[in-house]
């Protein structure tokens, strides 16, 4: 029998237009994979059974009727991160203060879906508010990678990348504060898309840091990702920082042709603590892409070593003020014992928040304290500021640049070795992405000698997706796409690596 659940979005999409399969079948499809893997994966906050299959049987009558003749993603069956808000099912950014927490309406990007005829199957796990890089910030305990459930699947958006790279759903939405789209992509084998800042609206978004956060799709290749684009970018007026972009219409650059593009290589990114295996394989991209007419070349990009003290200077000083809604009133957890108003703000919040949630917002009070502010926070906007220019003087001799993600490939669950400072530093690649607001997409290139895959990321300038997914396409179109070893070798999920389960998924907090 064909296996469904490995067909990519796009795909499925067609045979549910050629009627050679329905939404239901696919959907229930989708959610037996679900229970099948999720003991292993635990890559889901919130699995929607009943409201997927009945949301399936109203698309399928919307495509009857000849209503969704123009979507391609119709009837496909996806996953949404849980800091995205949906209607009536909760949305807990993996956090105990939102543990209970049920909007009461539907983040645009969903809304946008929902028109399209997408089927949503559940929300996927994450840091706590998005804060981190491995899910193992999660209140709910952290996902595991289905490349090898003993490695991290990389986070904030682990739950999204371990659910596309698993094959628990068909693509989904991450969001990129500081990385958290490629991030977990690159450590899962995926695609991860962030787009220009202001291109997808966020209202909805439950903020982290209101001028990096950016929603953007993962899937297991380029077109499907590119697709999903299509149908969440665009102007939206409930979100002040979204813009109104002409051309949205992404998918008509999938192009296999990189003739006489130009990709530099920044110097900077290729010493230090890069891993030498990442180097290799970055090197052999360099290859593919020269193999394919594109020109690439070194160069020097300024303030690398500066974008990740900015970064978390910026982003702790915007989470702090952002999450200073949670207070035990409004929403979510509230403590149970309390005598005055003081007392129910204190312990909701010490009670509610994760240990890593609780550093930053101290972190950021402290940097737009009176006494701090010039010495931090307008340093780090001056740091930004540079960065930008940096970016925008690179771009004047190149359409795109080519690097690592991160220094290393997924690390092992609960591996100690890595501190706070070094969990940090290990977004260096990342985070002067969003600080200068530019798109990227990572897509995989090879394995480490542990089987784990690699990643690697192009940056476009400012509203360059459609170079970056015509660079993208191209180099997919070399390399092509390498499902999980467990999945691939249709080895029984649930006996082979039953030794390996972790008994309980504990927070590791
Ligand atoms: N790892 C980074 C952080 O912890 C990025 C997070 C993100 O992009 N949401 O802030």
């Amino acid at each position: 029998m064909m296996d469904i659940t490995s067909l990519p979005a796009l795909v499925l999409g067609n045979m549910i237009k050629n009627r050679e399969i329905s939404v239901v079948e696919a959907t229930k499809a989708q959610l037996d994979a679900i229970k099948q893997r999720e003991p292993f994966y635990h890559s889901y906050i919130t699995v929607m059974e009943e409201e997927a299959l009945s949301q399936a049987t109203k698309v399928q009558k919307r495509i009857d009727a000849g209503e969704l003749r123009k979507s391609a993603l119709a009837g496909v069956p996806m996953a949404v991160k849980d800091n995205i808000c949906t209607k009536g099912v909760r949305t807990t950014c993996a956090s105990k203060m939102l543990h209970n927490f049920e909007p009461s309406y539907d983040a645009t990007v969903i809304e946008r879906l929902k028109q399209a005829g997408v089927i949503i199957l559940g929300k996927t796990n994450m840091d706590e508010f998005a804060m981190g890089s491995t899910t193992e910030k999660s209140a709910f305990g952290a996902s595991k990678n289905p490349w090898n459930i003993s490695h991290v699947p990389g986070g904030s958006s682990g739950g999204s990348a371990s659910v596309v790279a698993g094959e628990e759903a068909f693509f989904a939405l991450g969001t990129d504060t500081g990385g958290s789209i490629r991030q977990p992509a690159g450590y899962c084998g995926i695609i991860g898309l962030k787009p220009t800042y202001g291109t997808v609206s966020r209202y909805g978004l439950i903020a982290y840091a209101s001028s990096l956060d950016q929603i953007g799709p993962m899937g297991r290749n380029v077109s499907d990702c590119t697709a999903v684009l299509e149908v969440i970018a665009g102007h939206d007026e409930k979100d002040s920082t979204s813009i109104h972009r002409k051309e949205l219409d992404f998918r008509k650059a999938l192009i296999d042709d990189v003739k006489g593009m130009r990709i530099g290589v920044p110097k900077g990114y290729l010493d230090g603590e890069l891993d030498d295996e990442i180097k290799d394989r970055l090197y052999s991209a360099v290859k593919i892409f020269r193999q394919k007419g594109a020109i690439v070349e070194e160069f020097d990009l300024e303030m690398i070593d500066y974008a990740v003290p900015a970064y978390y200077v910026i982003a702790c000083a915007e989470a702090s003020s952002n999450l200073s809604r949670f207070d035990g009133v409004k929403y979510g957890y509230r403590t149970p014992n309390y005598e005055n108003l003081q007392e129910l703000y204190e312990k909701s919040r010490s009670e509610g928040f994760g240990s890593e949630v609780k550093r930053r917002i101290m972190m950021g009070t402290l940097v737009l304290s009176e006494s701090y502010y010039d010495a931090y926070y307008r340093k780090a906007l001056k740091v930004r500021s540079l960065i930008k220019q940096n970016f925008k003087k690179a771009f004047e001799n190149v359409d795109l640049i080519l690097g690592p993600i991160s220094p290393r490939t997924a690390p092992e669950l609960g591996e100690k070795t890595q501190g706070t400072l070094q969990s940090y530093r290990s977004d260096i690649y990342t985070v002067s992405v969003n600080l200068a607001g530019l798109p990227a997409i990572s897509f995989p290139c090879g394995r480490d000698k542990k089987g784990l895959p690699i990643g690697l990321q192009l940056i476009g300038k400012e509203f360059g997706e459609k170079d970056l997914i015509r660079a993208a396409y191209s180099f997919e179109q070399a390399v092509g796409y390498e499902r999980p070893t467990t999945l691939r070798e249709g080895i029984d999920i649930v006996n082979s690596q039953e030794t390996q389960m972790h008994p309980n998924n504990k927070s590791q907090d």
